[in-house]
């Protein structure tokens, strides 16, 4: 189904007739082409919350929704309960993997690529543990991540998309940056990794995840910055321009990947929307996180460890940022 990566191969990039050629060919075919089209059909849009449609349903199965609950899980699909704690501010440096702007449709646009949590945050527990202020209420500095069954956790799967992602933003000219490289002892917490991408000016920020939901639970979807204005939060100037990088994203998420959107979050549109993370409350830049799919389902698990498919992933959200820079 829409799982099946046996979808026949589409252009990498549209680009002016030529999206539109390829688009109204994908759009009554597929539910790829429908949500590409959705994604890229609002440049400019800054009006009201567009919702993708629902998919087929062939393409979703009843969502039962249960929690994350598994030791370890991404805690971002998680809502712990709030409790005052004093705002921090470390100040240690992000990875320097700046590249020199280079020629290319995106040359003098800046990309900060967030890979979700840091191989080495399970040595440092007590360290991670420590709680941030992220506007309207505090939360942990950083989590370990979830991983596959057999071992593979969601900071390498984070950090290979992630080099894969910023090879093919390098490549249209960005000027991209990481949040972390694996080249830190842990972190950085989530109010670091937010002002790194407002200290770059960043045109763009993707935090890369995977999910730690049940089995069963398949597909991945896009984090949204909802409207927040508390304490040291105010996300009212990014909420439109997050809304149309994530739903670019999604759309060509789903043309890259043969990836279904979520069936478990957001109600099949690949998209979701919290008031909860650290990262997007604390971000003056346009931002969305992706979770890319669950690693805690063996069918999703067995793709998110193939290095072919996390080059399509990475494609597929390289392909929603250049369509948003381009606009
Ligand atoms: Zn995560």
């Amino acid at each position: 189904m829409s799982y099946d990566d046996s979808q026949p191969p589409a252009p990498r990039r549209f680009r002016n007739s030529t999206l539109l050629i390829v688009l109204v060919a994908l759009v009554p075919t597929c539910l790829a082409g429908w949500l590409v089209w959705q994604a890229m059909s609002g440049p400019g849009d800054s009006g009201p919350q567009k919702v993708l449609p629902l998919p087929t349903p062939a393409a979703t199965s009843p969502a039962t929704t249960p929690p994350a609950t598994s030791p370890g899980s991404s805690p971002h699909t998680s809502r712990p309960p709030s409790k005052s704690a004093p705002a921090s501010a470390p100040s240690s440096s992000s990875a320097d993997n700046k590249a020199p702007t280079g020629k290319g449709p995106l040359a003098g646009k800046v990309v900060v690529i967030d890979p979700g949590h840091n191989p080495n945050n399970y040595n440092h527990g007590r360290d991670i543990a420590r709680q941030v202020n992220i506007g309207n209420s505090s939360k942990e500095c950083d989590t370990t991540g979830t991983s596959t069954n057999g071992g593979y956790t969601e900071a390498r799967f984070t950090l290979d998309v992630s080099h894969r992602l910023r090879t093919l933003l390098q490549a249209e000219g960005a000027t991209v940056e990481f949040t972390q490289d694996e080249n830190r002892s842990f972190g950085p917490c989530v109010d670091e990794r937010a002002r790194i991408g407002n200290k770059a000016k960043a045109d763009a920020v993707v935090s890369v995840h995977g999910d730690g939901s049940a089995a069963g639970n398949r597909g991945f979807h896009v984090i949204l910055p909802a409207s927040v204005h508390a304490g040291i939060a105010d996300t009212r100037p990014i909420v439109a321009s997050s809304h149309d990088l994530g739903v670019r994203i999604a759309g060509n998420f789903v043309r890259d990947t043969g990836s279904a959107p979520s069936n478990y979050i957001g109600g099949g549109t690949g998209l979701d929307t919290r008031s909860d993370l650290g990262g997007l409350n604390l971000s003056t830049v346009p931002k969305v996180f992706i979770e890319c799919g669950n690693m805690r389902d063996p069918k999703d698990a067995g793709l998110m460890t193939s290095a072919s498919w996390r080059q399509k992933a990475a494609q597929g959200i390289a392909d929603g940022i250049i369509s948003f820079l381009h606009q």
